[in-house]
């Protein structure tokens, strides 16, 4: 057995590799392409090469050699004094040095790309944060600050916070953290418990708040219900604080703990406990919930191209594997069935990211104020479906991207069972899938978003020559008017309610199916590229239309443990 011949002679499987991130994505490529124009992207592309290159190589290098770091917190100091400071990892750390480099926050507001501001953004953000080990988290709350101070109003806010926010330089940038859930609920943040005092000509804050990423954070924007105010989402209001003061002392706040979590390990989300934390309140000191709903926009949009991201993180290192590691005499991307289940993933992937991206410009038109009626309306109605249509799939396609390493997807350093466990909580903050569902479905102006999203569909269809892509279609526009039709047809309201994320999930589907087809004739216009229509057909066979009869009785018998 010590024989050296036969040690020599041993198989070893080679690790799967990842190229510049940029340059190995022909749907990024080709999407940039259609829509910026030839100027912008030019600007751009040198960027991305850059940052492709970066999250393939090094970044993600170090995002492995990195893997068993875990953020810190230190409470007390050899003295005596409650300090509370997290030390984030050495990777977090690098992934600050990138942000202020790249502009990951300040490139929606520097304005040089006008409408496209958020598309430069997004296609940044999209190629960093598979290797950031979820600093996007961070981020994506930095960013949902800025633009709710700027909706508030309230002019000296913007003036003290937002050149931190969108700061270029390490030595000044801030980031923010958004404190809203507490332990009465996410979901049902109107049960809010955390008072808010006007004492001695300055607001004071008195709870605890239960969840609260990046506890890193300079400052937070959060709900809290001024005393006197009556119960509910619309007695809450939103205060802006400050973690700490100028000499590093903090602000009437204590860390109880960082949560022990499934996932984003690597972000310190934290239990609070407020004990007379100086506030400024932002606006009026009510509707809280109301006024920091741009924040929830934001942070919705970068869930949801953090979904994507992860989607075609999972396919770039399952390629790669796929290509190298054989069975049965045959490499496993010659094995048709595994050349068909990549192949299954690869059209969730195409469809989550056009919607993603349709709804990344929009937000980024709707800032630059280049917006009609119908495009803000599906703008309003894409939010909340984007966010939930993206968050299942990336946990679905992460999923059976571990599958696809076999054993080796289960070994935690490969680095890959921290792709799937990271994206588990994409479905989850942020709004889950069903309240998100409800969200879509219960609001005012579902019927203009409908409208509008009908409006996008058809407009989709409509210029589809090859006919492969015209059936595929009207498949999609068939799906979306079965569930218009569904609702105008008066339904019970428990049953509306029941069926919410069945509903939302087709029109999210729906909506999918139609932009690959929009896509991929224009891939067929444009060099004849046919990967486009490999991913719309693949993805018209698979399920779009998910309505199907509720019977909520019924359903209730299978849910009773007593049915006899
Ligand atoms: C890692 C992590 C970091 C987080 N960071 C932050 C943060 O920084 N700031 C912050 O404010 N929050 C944060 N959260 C909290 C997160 O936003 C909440 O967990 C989420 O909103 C759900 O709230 P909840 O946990 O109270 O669950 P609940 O609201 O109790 O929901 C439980 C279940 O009930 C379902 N449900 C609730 N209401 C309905 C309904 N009406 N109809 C049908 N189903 C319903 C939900 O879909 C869910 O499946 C974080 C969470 C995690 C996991």
């Amino acid at each position: 057995m010590n024989d050296p011949h036969w040690q020599q002679a041993l198989f070893t499987q080679s690790a799967p590799e990842l190229g510049n991130q940029y340059r190995d994505d022909p749907l990024l490529g080709g999407w940039l392409r259609r829509v910026l124009p030839a100027e912008v992207l030019r600007d751009l592309e040198p960027e991305l090469d850059e940052l492709g290159g970066v999250a393939g190589g090094d970044l993600y290098r170090l995002q492995l050699a990195d893997r068993l770091n875990e953020p810190r917190l230190v409470q007390w100091d050899a003295w005596g004094n409650r300090v509370d400071t997290v030390e984030v990892t050495p990777l977090w750390r690098e992934a600050e040095r990138l942000t202020v480099r790249h502009g990951l926050v300040a490139t929606a507001y520097e304005r040089a790309y006008g409408r496209h501001a958020r598309v430069a953004q997004f296609a940044k953000v999209y190629l960093f944060h598979p290797s950031s080990d979820v600093y996007t988290c961070p981020l994506a709350m930095t960013d949902g600050a800025a633009r709710t101070l700027i909706e508030s109003g309230n002019q000296s806010l913007v003036a003290r916070a937002l050149p931190h926010l969108a700061s270029r330089d390490p030595a000044t940038f801030w980031t923010s953290g958004q404190w809203m859930t507490e332990t009465t609920g996410g979901s049902d943040v109107g049960r809010s418990q955390t008072r808010a005092v006007h004492e001695d000509g300055e607001w004071r804050l008195y709870g605890r708040k239960w969840f609260t990423s990046a506890v890193s954070a300079q400052m937070a924007l959060t709900l809290a219900r001024p005393e006197g105010n009556p119960p509910g989402g619309k007695g809450l209001a939103m205060f802006y604080l400050e973690l700490r003061d100028a000499a590093g002392r903090l602000n009437g706040l204590r860390v109880d703990r960082l949560k022990d979590k499934l996932g984003t390990r690597k972000v310190p989300t934290a239990e609070l406990m407020l004990e007379g934390t100086r506030a400024e309140l932002v606006g009026a000191p009510a509707n809280g919930t109301r006024a920091i709903e741009p924040m929830l926009g934001v942070t919705r949009m970068w869930n949801s191209v953090c979904a994507i991201a992860f989607m075609r993180r999972g396919l770039a290192l399952a390629r790669s594997y796929a290509a190298r590691r054989e069975a049965f005499g045959q490499p496993l991307a010659r094995q048709s069935l595994h050349a068909d289940t990549l192949a299954g993933l690869e059209a969730e992937t195409w469809g989550a990211f056009l919607m993603t991206f349709l709804l990344v410009e929009l937000h980024g038109r709707m800032e630059a104020g280049a917006i009609d009626d119908g495009q803000r309306a599906l703008l309003r109605l894409l939010t909340p479906l984007t966010k939930l249509a993206t968050g299942k799939q990336a946990v679905a396609v992460t999923s059976e991207v571990i599958e696809g390493f076999g054993g080796a997807g289960y070994v935690e350093d490969t680095g890959l069972p921290q792709l799937l466990r990271d994206a588990q909580v994409l479905p989850i903050w942020e709004g889950t899938t069903n309240v998100l569902s409800l969200d879509a479905l219960l609001r005012s102006d579902l019927q203009a978003g409908l409208a509008a999203l009908m409006g996008r569909v058809s407009a989709c269809v409509r210029g589809l020559a090859e006919p492969r892509l015209a059936a595929a279609g009207r498949q999609a526009v068939a799906a979306i008017e079965r569930a218009a039709l569904w609702l105008q047809t008066g339904q019970d309201p428990e049953v509306l309610r029941a069926s919410a994320r069945r509903l939302a999930l087709s029109l999210g589907r729906a909506l999918q199916l139609a932009l690959l087809c929009e896509h991929a004739q224009w891939l067929l216009e444009h060099g004849g590229d046919r990967r486009g229509l490999a991913a719309a057909l693949r993805y018209s066979r698979l399920p779009v239309d998910l309505m199907h009869e509720t019977d909520t009785a019924l359903d209730a018998v299978l849910l009773d443990p007593q049915h006899a």
